[in-house]
């Protein structure tokens, strides 16, 4: 019953495991970017513990940001022997954390962490130290106990997540071969509160903006003038058919279609006795991978022009964001499969491979031809004030990453 004694060594360490949450809640790694130094000081404390706990090779691959008071951004790549090299088990987790924001918001110090009602409170303790701290504990339950994990464990402690990964996971896949093909990678910084969903996909975003010009006039005589802001709104309701010329449904999407919304509008005239003359608007939309966002652009190109001639305005298109879907991981993936039945014999819940409408930084790995799936049993409390923890959620993750270790 090796999983059972992992368990419970696990549960001992509980107390252990808070008190790493509030030590690291104290190091506030936020980008230079968003005014903070970076993670070189967190760095520094999971170095210590990485080695104090009998992980074989640690390397660090420092990324440059003159930016940062160490010129660098660290990333921390561990590995953890087990009794088979031929693939490694890596979870990753980012140090880096977003900041506080208004800090009225908060019911204490963001930074002094402190414990209530079963959770956790303060900047960074769920996302991403939750899993961060569970990771490392379900290696240190092995050592403690004195087994070996089946195949290697790789644990990765990346910067820049939040910013957008450049000197981040995205500097480490340019720069190292330490992933293989063959490698389960886990992501633990995306999933819903019941711990079910695991993410394998996303859509393709594209962001539009659109300006219409026409001809600005009195109100009062319409017919020297040409209004954009009534050309935009036919414009609009010509958009909404982009649901009929992409209907395709995938089940494997929360929600199953494509989505094309207009969003922002930015105003115009500022007196109602103006016939305005110029209108800008914007769309969010997110497009099942099956599609591609040229065939798209393609069909919006051609409802401008219909408008345009319809109505006599000119209008511009400019595409503020484009990011196509990367290649999804298969829905019965080994990362995939090896989730689901650590969910099913921890959290006693059917695990369920999804897509979702926003990015996750797993799209990295699956740019990169690496089948990673992103899960964790979380709240979301992410990036708002008073986020949390909840430590039963640390805890199970961490026995569900134990179970990896010990699956054939
Ligand atoms: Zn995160």
């Amino acid at each position: 019953m090796e999983l059972g004694k992992i368990i419970s060594r696990i549960d001992s360490f509980r107390d252990e495991m808070i008190d790493f949450q509030i030590q690291l809640c104290a190091i506030p790694a936020i980008a230079p970017s968003s005014g903070g130094e970076g993670e070189a000081q967190k760095a520094e404390v999971l170095l210590d513990h990485l080695k104090k706990n009998g992980f074989s090779r640690v390397e660090v691959i420092k990324a440059p940001d003159l930016d940062a008071p160490t010129d660098y951004r660290p990333n921390i790549l561990a590995r953890y022997e087990g009794k088979n090299s031929s693939k490694t088990i890596w979870i990753m987790t980012h140090m880096d954390i977003v900041p506080p924001g208004e800090l009225a918001q908060w019911k204490g110090d963001p930074f002094k962490a402190w414990v209530e009602g079963g959770k956790i409170y303060g900047r960074g303790v769920e996302d991403n130290q939750q899993d961060m701290v569970a990771s490392l504990y379900a290696v240190k339950a092995f050592r403690e106990e004195g087994l070996k994990p089946n195949y290697d464990i790789g644990i990765a402690l990346v910067a820049d997540e939040e910013t957008g990964s450049e000197k981040g996971i995205d500097y480490v896949l340019k720069h190292s071969n330490a992933f293989r093909k063959q490698d389960l990678i886990i992501v633990p910084d995306a999933g819903n509160e019941e711990g079910t969903m695991i993410e394998v996909a996303e859509k393709s975003l594209l962001w539009l903006k659109f300006r219409t010009e026409g001809k600005q006039a009195h109100g009062s005589t319409p017919e020297k003038g040409i209004n954009s802001f009534k050309a935009a709104s036919f414009l609009v309701t010509e958009l909404n058919k982009l649901y009929n010329v992409f209907p395709d449904k995938d089940a494997l999407f929360d929600p199953p279609i494509s989505t094309f919304e207009p969003t922002k509008k930015e105003s115009n005239v500022p007196n109602i006795n103006t016939i305005p003359g110029e209108d800008v608007f914007y769309m969010d939309n997110r497009i099942l991978p099956r599609y591609t966002v040229d065939e798209v652009i393609k069909a919006i190109n051609t409802m401008t022009a219909k408008i345009e001639k319809e109505f006599k305005v000119k209008i511009t298109l400019e595409e503020t964001q484009k990011a196509p879907a990367a290649p999804p991981t298969s829905s019965d993936a080994p990362v995939v499969l090896a989730l689901k039945s650590a969910i099913q014999d921890i959290y006693k819940k059917e695990g369920k491979a999804t897509g979702i409408g926003g990015g996750t930084v797993a799209a990295l790995f699956r740019r990169a031809q690496f089948e990673a799936a992103c899960w964790a049993k979380l709240d979301e409390t992410a990036h708002q004030p008073n986020e949390y923890c909840i430590i039963d959620n640390m805890m199970g993750d961490a026995k569900v990453f134990a179970h990896i270790f010990l699956q054939e």
